[in-house]
């Protein structure tokens, strides 16, 4: 087989959309029809509904579908965390059960992570999973899953050895969502949304099928969850619904409803854009101040892009760019907690009145409650912090004594 190139990829895909895309299709029907021409991700293997390309020309194939205005495969919310974890540990008969329906998105997830005492340390998780008959039974709690209102599966982290140390005695599994065992309570945030929710398990069953690695490798497949995680935040646009037709009617519903729960996350990054046109119509672009602040921005904002352009170039070229997701994340902190600086300085007490009448129809109000969030999602900047210190710049490690004792012991 002849290797390929970007134009050898841009030709093939863009024969096969001008060849196949259809907007009268209904979108479950189109999307089958694309994921079995492996162009719904091409980076996945191919007896997986993809191709084997090189994830570096997944932005080719992105363009050829924005040039024809195709609706591709469903990408929103945990569903990609989920299927990347799936194809990295799963069995065949997970691939099988999980992976096309969450391309086609008639499958929605969530990540059954952090609880009330363990978030940063995730490995401390204690909801509990016992084999009993042919299922695993599962009783706990678990908090802050985005989507679990919402959702019909859940990657879970339970114990399922209390005698082991604790990165050794929790079980990754997929927790069927919808059933008498699991209640989810929402929960009401400082910016007024509704995103994430506690969830309890009382009984809750998984059938032995749906434990994914080994009983008691539970963290090596949460590592790579959050490792997609972080790359999840520079990962490929959706295409632009930029045409009519019965596909596009379904994804722009579809679309609407994923993001709902996310609707505040551009208030999370601190809305750098609004910043500079802010500025003028308040008339304090001329204030030195001000003018000092907006240029501190800019500077970590290019800092960050060069960053992430660097990472970028690193998996092109194949190598591992390692924990330069961490470098990003902590970025992305700096920028949002700057811009709310600056929006706070530009709009002073005001900035606070979240009424429609207020500066920026109540945005700016919204930025200063929600910015703290992007500090905390997915990893502290303490955390960030710690990676950072330990895998790039070659620190000790940090110490923790709980890490060889059997888990039971380890006071809680
Ligand atoms: C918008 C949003 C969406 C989320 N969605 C999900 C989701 O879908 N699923 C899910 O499972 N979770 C989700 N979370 C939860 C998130 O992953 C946790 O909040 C996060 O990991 C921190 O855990 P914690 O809240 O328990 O804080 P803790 O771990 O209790 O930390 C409290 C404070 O102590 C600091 N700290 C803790 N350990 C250390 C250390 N070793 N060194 C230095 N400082 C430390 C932390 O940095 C923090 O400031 C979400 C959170 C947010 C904000």
């Amino acid at each position: 087989m002849t290797e390929a190139t970007e134009t050898s990829v841009r030709n093939d895909v863009r024969a096969w959309l001008e060849a196949n895309w259809n907007p009268e299709l209904g979108l479950v029907e189109w999307r089958q029809k694309l994921i079995e021409s492996g162009w719904g991700a091409p980076h996945w293997p191919t007896q997986w509904y993809g191709r084997g390309l090189p994830v570096k020309f997944n932005g080719v194939v992105d363009e050829e579908f924005r040039r024809i205005g195709a609706v591709t495969v469903a990408r929103a919310g945990i569903r990609t965390l989920a299927a990347a974890t799936i194809l990295d540990h799963g069995t065949d008969l997970h691939k099988e059960k999980f992976l096309k329906r969450i391309l086609t998105g008639e499958d929605t997830w969530c990540q059954l992570f952090s609880e009330p005492g363990s978030g940063s340390d995730m490995a401390a998780a204690t909801p509990r999973a016992d084999f009993k008959g042919n299922k695993w039974i599962v009783n706990g709690q678990k908090v802050w899953t985005t989507s679990a209102h919402k959702a019909d599966w859940a990657l879970l982290l339970a114990r399922t050895d209390w005698d082991a140390p604790k990165h050794r005695g929790i079980t990754a599994f997929v927790l069927p969502m919808r059933q008498p065992g699991v209640e989810v309570r929402p929960l009401r945030q400082m910016n007024g949304h509704q995103s994430f929710n506690e969830v309890f398990f009382d009984d809750a069953e998984v059938p032995a099928e749906n434990l994914i690695g080994e009983p008691g490798g539970g963290w090596t497949v949460a590592i790579t969850t959050l490792a997609h995680e972080r790359r999840l935040a520079a990962s490929r646009p959706a295409s632009a619904p930029s045409a009519a037709g019965q596909a596009w009617r379904e994804a722009i519903e579809e679309r609407t409803a994923a993001r709902e729960p996310h609707k505040w996350y551009p208030q999370r990054a601190g809305r750098p854009d609004l910043v500079a046109p802010r500025a003028a119509e308040a008339g304090r672009d001329t204030d030195p101040v001000v003018r000092q602040q907006i240029a501190q921005l800019a500077q970590a904002t290019m800092s960050a892009r060069w960053t992430a352009q660097r990472r970028a170039s690193a998996v092109a070229a194949g190598r591992n760019p390692g924990a330069a997701g961490s470098i990003g994340k902590l970025a992305s902190s700096e920028i949002a907690r700057q811009a709310a600086r600056v929006h706070g300085s530009i709009a002073g007490a005001s900035g606070l009145l979240a009424s429609p009448d207020a500066p920026a129809d109540g945005v700016i109000a919204e930025i200063l409650v929600s910015v703290p969030g992007i500090s905390i999602a997915g990893g502290t900047d303490e955390i960030q912090h710690t990676i950072i210190g330990e895998r790039i710049l070659g620190l000790p490690k940090e110490p923790d004594a709980s890490k060889d004792v059997p888990f039971r012991e380890v006071p809680r």
